[in-house]
């Protein structure tokens, strides 16, 4: 079989002939715009295209381009942004905005993307290969499975960062001089809705006939990437709820996590440790390889406790009615909501 390389224009050859017939018609390509690539970008991270889509109509309603972006209020911000997680993508999106607007010239290339906040090595060639025509490739987790399965790399990559590094050359060299753009949304594409992590439909792919993998029968044990050690921890919460007010907790925004949020208050915020009664509730989330347990106790509003929540800073009684206002972690929101139902 020849090398992926030596038949690179008819890989892209094939690559593009499917994408231009397959793409999914998502709105910033129906209706293209540097601002449209760059806040799909962004929302795309950490977040799967079906859940991102109405958040991305309704912020375009609210916040159309740059200049109204940079404009807005960060809490407005947020709260557009809420239910989507991991809110530092926003905070940057909002400092970005601001960047650009008031740049001068206004960034064009790879390396000037990466200057702005929030934007690292794939975000970066994604806008300057989609907006701007500059040939250098986009590399994910999605990229480097195609990438490996077609050259049958059987090699163990310690992280998907390592496997990103090693693949770099290659994507770089099978690149569209003319039409980056579209070959990396291509890439993209195959990887989101053809060469599954796990089933991929290759009976239906476009460039099955360069697949060293498929060729061997050999797909879905390929890329092998160790998987970081699962962390578990537990936390104890209180659910404070007394005359229309529910006690929570702001995290600082020096956190590096959740900044600026709001959840249940941990009893550790309060001076308490776990009462020996059964828990109101118990709930269990992930955070990237984290496994938490979260049990929510229930507890009276005493004066000691009133004092502990005077004392500390970060700790206030919101209203119910208010509780649309602020911008409450996923999770918390619907336990909150849970909670206030079975009350
Ligand atoms: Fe992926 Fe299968 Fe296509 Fe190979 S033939 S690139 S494994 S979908």
């Amino acid at each position: 079989m020849k090398s992926l390389t030596d038949q690179s224009e008819a890989f892209r050859g094939s690559l593009s002939e499917w994408y231009a017939e397959a793409q999914r018609p998502l709105p910033w390509r129906t209706e293209p715009s540097l601002y449209r690539t760059v806040v799909s970008e962004l929302m795309a991270q950490q977040t799967q295209i079906k859940t991102m889509l109405p958040y991305f109509e309704r912020w375009m309603q609210r916040f159309p381009d740059f200049e109204s972006l940079a404009d807005a209020p960060e809490d407005e911000v947020l709260k557009h942004w809420e239910g989507l997680g991991y809110y530092s993508r926003a905070r940057n999106l909002h400092k970005l905005a601001k960047e650009y607007v008031a740049a001068n010239p206004k960034p064009e290339t790879r390396e000037e993307w990466k200057a702005l906040p929030g934007i690292g090595p794939y975000t970066s060639a994604a806008i300057s290969s989609i907006c701007f025509h500059e040939p250098v490739a986009v590399i994910d987790g999605n990229v480097v499975r195609i990438l490996a399965r077609l050259t049958g790399d059987e090699r163990s990559f310690a992280s998907n960062g390592d496997a990103v590094k090693s693949f770099t050359a290659l994507a770089d060299e099978l690149i569209h001089p003319e039409n980056p753009g579209d070959h990396n949304q291509a890439m993209m594409e195959l990887g989101a809705t053809v060469c599954f992590k796990r089933k991929p439909l290759c009976t239906l792919c476009p460039v099955q006939k360069f697949c060293a993998a498929y060729a061997r029968s050999d797909v879905e044990s390929i890329p092998h990437i160790e998987r970081k050690a699962t962390e578990h921890i537990e936390l104890d919460r209180a659910w404070v709820c007394d005359d229309g007010q529910i006690l929570l907790h702001r995290i600082p925004d020096h956190s590096g996590q959740l900044a600026g949020q709001y959840e249940l208050a941990e009893l550790s915020h309060l001076n308490l440790t776990t009462p020996k009664n059964a828990p109101l509730a118990t709930k269990t989330r992930s955070i990237t390889h984290r496994r938490i347990k979260e049990r929510i106790h229930a507890l009276a509003l005493s004066p000691g406790l009133e004092k502990q929540i005077r004392n500390n800073p970060e700790l206030y009684r919101i209203p119910i009615s208010e509780l649309e206002k602020i911008t409450l972690s996923g999770p918390h929101r619907r336990w909150v909501k849970e909670l206030l139902e079975t009350d």
